[in-house]
């Protein structure tokens, strides 16, 4: 058995969570429903209980017992009617089930004052207690125990009172006794299975919020893990810029968008000069710091609609939409002379760094392959002739 299900049992005898921390989590989560309830049901009590004032008035007119029964009365139905409010302004079963109890053993002890002060109207009083021990069970909302030793006490108590006050004859107790027995287990069952039924569905609705947040954090694990396998799929690890893959699907796009706007579309191929050469002097952490730095150069030099991809090793690729054949070239002489004067700092401060940019303009029937082609020729035309310079 889990823990959970641990948690879960119910007790066969109570009704309630063998777990106090459970018991008290419900009973708390049952709390507002309480109040109302209890609120209209002891309202509806006291309204009966007042009611029942007219046959004391019909039976013994306006004597003694009847002025001792309207006391009574009126002392019982107050009490309702205050802890009605009470109840329904701090109710709830978490710390308070005596104040729950407390109108239920008013009541029981009302109707069984009734007996010495009417006792030649015993029959009807033997309906009323078991309509009341139904009420105690199923009307007045209350904890399976309450409920019963309330119930317990007035049975007890009217079948005493019957026998001291009525006289009534031992075989006669017994069959008003046997009566409220049933009545008892009758109750009893029937607020014991809805007590188990209601914290059954208390445990379920639990298990389901649980599962609820589990499943939340699961997704959020599941979306963290996808956006890092994009970020793995789309970027370059040590530059940042879009890997080839990545870069090749916008660069696609932003080619045939121009296309079809009939607007320019260049293409750069940059390649640092003599890279093999700084890997070999300076080793290759410090050849991975130049990578980052030239790419800052070319984000610092290009503008944020161009698109920027390492093509491989040390050759990066740009995208520039919109760019004419001049001010590509503009570009990429700046881009050219800003790498030129990049400083770096330490032991690599005498390092002269430069890039050989080859440029291809798109034509309106291109694809991405052949302008790339077409860039990377440049560019080995201009690392023939040098380095350190834009072809175009
Ligand atoms: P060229 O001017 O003709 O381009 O000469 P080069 O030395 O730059 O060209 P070559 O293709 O001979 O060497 C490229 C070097 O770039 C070789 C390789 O070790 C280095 N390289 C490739 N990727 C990385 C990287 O991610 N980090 C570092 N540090 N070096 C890299
Ligand atoms: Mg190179
Ligand atoms: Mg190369």
């Amino acid at each position: 058995m889990s823990e959970q299900e641990r948690n879960n049992d119910i007790h066969w005898l109570t009704g309630q969570f063998n777990n106090t921390n459970n018991e008290t989590n419900y009973r708390n989560s049952i709390k507002k429903r309480v109040r109302f309830e209890t609120r209209v049901a002891l309202i509806v009590v006291a309204m009966l209980f007042a009611v029942f004032g007219i046959t004391d008035y019909n039976l013994l007119g306006l004597t003694r017992e009847y002025y001792l029964l309207l006391a009574m009365r009126i002392t019982v139905v107050s009490s309702c009617l205050v802890l009605a409010y009470v109840i329904g302004r701090c109710g709830g079963y978490t710390r308070k089930a005596w104040l729950h109890a407390l109108p239920l053993w008013i009541v029981a002890i009302g109707i069984v004052l009734i007996v010495p002060l009417r006792p030649e109207s015993l029959s009807t009083q033997v309906t009323a207690v078991v309509v009341a021990i139904m009420a105690f069970y199923l009307l007045i909302p209350n904890l399976l125990t309450v409920s019963f030793w309330a119930s317990l006490f007035l049975s007890v108590a009217f079948v005493s009172a019957a026998v001291v006050f009525a006289g009534i004859s031992p075989a006669m107790s017994l069959r008003i006794g046997l009566l409220l027995i049933v009545a008892n287990v009758v109750g009893y069952s029937a607020l014991l299975r809805i007590e188990f039924l209601q914290r059954k569905q208390y445990a379920l609705l639990n298990e389901e919020r649980e599962q609820n947040k589990e499943l939340q954090v699961e997704i959020a694990h599941r979306k963290s893990l996808e956006e890092q396998l994009r970020m793995v799929a789309e970027k370059d690890a040590l530059t940042g810029v879009d890997s080839r893959a990545h870069f090749m699907k916008r660069a696609e796009a932003l080619l045939r968008r121009s296309q079809f706007d009939k607007s320019d579309f260049c293409l750069f191929m940059i390649d640092v000069d003599h890279f093999k050469r700084v890997n070999d002097t300076w080793g290759h952490t410090c050849g991975d710091q130049i990578l980052t730095r030239i790419v800052e150069v070319c984000q610092q030099t290009l503008r944020p609609l161009d698109i920027i991809g390492r093509f491989g090793g040390e050759e990066f690729v740009v995208g520039l939409p919109n760019t004419s054949v001049s001010d590509a070239k503009t570009v990429a002489e700046r881009l050219r002379d800003n790498v030129t004067r990049l400083r770096l700092e330490g032991g690599m401060s005498e390092l002269q760094l430069s890039v050989t940019i080859g440029i291809a303009i798109a034509e309106p029937d291109d694809d991405l392959d052949a302008l790339i082609a077409r860039a990377d020729n440049r560019l080995y035309i201009g690392k023939r002739e040098g380095r350190n310079r834009v072809v175009i």
